[in-house]
């Protein structure tokens, strides 16, 4: 078990120093803004959405390890998923993150490397951010997202 811990926060801090899918997305037809003031990680998340379909994801911004790498793993995680899909997902993520039972940890995938983020509850704001950019994004909400 110790073993695959180290995996899962190497994969952390392999993407939270290399962040996929970093960048504008000049084409994305959706954008939104979203901020932990307990962490001060800020994310800037776009999204080329084409009949329902996330056809391309970027995210810029700055912030802590956890929140980088939640959002690129995040971005790796949807794209070419349908928006319903992906809305789904956060689901799943944020079960995973608040430390409740997962009906179907397969579909989460690589997301799973977040699991240990339970235990440190200010973290999961860290972990969390991403992807409440996503749903408000998904929703349309025109307010920024804070976290808090
Ligand atoms: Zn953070």
């Amino acid at each position: 078990m110790s073993e695959l811990r180290e995996l899962y926060q190497e994969m952390i801090l392999d993407h939270g120093r290399h962040p996929r899918n970093f960048g504008v997305l000049p084409h994305a037809n959706y954008h939104k803004e979203g901020f932990n003031p307990l962490c001060g990680d800020k994310i800037s998340l776009y999204l080329c959405e084409k009949a329902g379909v996330v056809e391309d994801v970027g995210f810029d911004g700055c912030g802590c390890a956890i929140s980088m790498a939640s959002a690129s793993l995040m971005t790796e995680a949807i794209k070419g998923k349908t928006t319903q899909e992906a809305a789904r997902l956060f689901t799943d993520f944020h079960v995973l993150v608040t430390g409740l039972p997962v009906e179907d940890m397969t579909r989460l995938g690589k997301l799973v490397v977040f699991s240990g983020v339970a235990a440190y509850p200010v973290r999961v704001k860290c972990a969390i951010l991403a992807w409440h950019v996503l749903q408000a994004l998904l929703k349309n909400d025109a307010a920024t997202v804070s976290t808090e």
